[in-house]
């Protein structure tokens, strides 16, 4: 067997482990001779490890009993729509653009006709940074912000204040990578797509404080309020039971590693590791501004695009594969999840030396 080291930015890489309990469980579930998939969603079975997983993410983030933690479907594209389908009161909607991701949530919401304003924005500096000054309103039905910038590699040191309103979190590409305070952030809601660092696509994970559930209008369809998941625990419809008990698997694989405490600790040390190696080098050029690098993706560049093209290429010959930047950024990104190894980063901090000893 040949496992590639996997840089890719999203769906992403998993740790050897929780594939290989996935295997030894694929035939047979706990003795019980079926597959987790094969069976109702409503059955004893599904449910202990449905209401398990929702217990290990609540002991993960300390999520008190003010916040619903679901689990749904339509990735955070749906999440663009549904946030101020179901938060805005008529009054304004505050986003920050730090980015492509921000950047379609916003489109959404002019779609949805909401009176909506953008507080800060780095649009002008290529969002190579979090935008400085976030200055947002206590009035505002909600505060929207990007957690992580998937492409262009940057990332909040901390949440900005908003004076009280409720503060929505994209956490899709920083999910499960360090702790999080949702009460001292007025944290409404937190929500993020498995398939980064939670296991495979199809499951968004969708934290909520319960009582903006209630703010929803009539005229929005029933699947589509918060208020319908959180009343029927997430089962309103059938859920993606097999992803669910994915992300359950790498749930109890990031507590092993120490929870988010020990998570943040180890990618720490491999952002220092590749970043050093980018700044120790004339040959590659970061994007991210530095106070805004982000530690989940790694978008930088070689002197020109034919160089770039030719790392990728031979970093796949070398068995690693994922490293080709955004299309719309171009260059390089090595996107460093949580299941990417110190030791996998080393390797790739090696590769980088070489092709610049070679090519520089
Ligand atoms: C990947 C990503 C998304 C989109 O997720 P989908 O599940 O593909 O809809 C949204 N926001 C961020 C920050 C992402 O990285």
């Amino acid at each position: 067997m040949n496992r590639v080291l996997n840089f890719s930015a999203g769906p992403s890489g998993l740790d050897i482990s929780v594939l290989k309990r996935a295997q030894e469980e694929f035939l047979d579930y706990h003795g019980m001779g079926f597959n987790i998939m094969e069976v109702s969603h409503r059955g004893k079975v599904f449910d202990a490890l449905h209401n398990g997983a929702i217990e290990k993410i609540r002991k993960l983030y300390n999520i008190d009993d003010d916040y619903a933690v679901l689990f749904l479907q339509g990735g955070g594209h749906m999440q663009f729509a549904q946030v101020p389908m179901n938060l805005y009161k008529g009054g304004v909607a505050e986003y920050v653009d730090s980015g492509v991701w921000t950047t379609k949530a916003i489109k959404e919401a002019k779609n949805l006709g909401i009176n909506h304003r953008v507080v800060a924005s780095s649009e002008n500096d290529g969002f190579t940074h979090i935008p400085d000054d976030i200055k947002f309103s206590s009035d505002a039905d909600y505060c929207y912000i990007c957690s992580n910038n998937t492409v262009h590699g940057t990332q909040y040191r901390a949440y900005p204040d908003t004076h009280g309103a409720p503060l929505v979190v994209d956490a899709s590409s920083d999910l499960f990578s360090r702790e999080i305070d949702f009460k001292g952030n007025n944290i409404g809601i937190f929500w993020g797509g498995a398939q980064k660092n939670g296991g495979p696509a199809g499951v968004t994970l969708v934290v909520i404080r319960k009582d903006l559930a209630d703010r929803v209008k009539d005229s929005v369809p029933t699947i589509l309020r918060y208020k319908t998941q959180i009343e029927s625990n997430s089962l309103a419809n059938t859920p993606p039971t097999f992803g669910i008990y994915m992300l359950d698997l790498v749930l109890d694989w990031i507590n092993e590693k120490g929870g988010l405490a020990g998570i943040a600790a180890l990618n720490a040390e491999k952002a220092k590791t590749l970043y050093a190696a980018i700044d120790a080098s004339d040959f590659y050029t970061g994007h991210a501004r530095k106070d805004s690098r982000s530690a989940m993706n790694v978008s930088f560049l070689t002197p020109n695009a034919e160089l770039d093209k030719k790392f990728v290429a031979e970093a796949e010959a070398e068995n690693m594969i994922g490293l080709k930047g955004h299309r719309i950024l171009g260059g390089l990104r090595a996107s460093i999840y949580n299941a990417v190894t110190l030791d996998n980063v080393k390797t790739l901090v090696e590769f980088m030396r070489e092709f610049e000893r070679k090519n520089g």
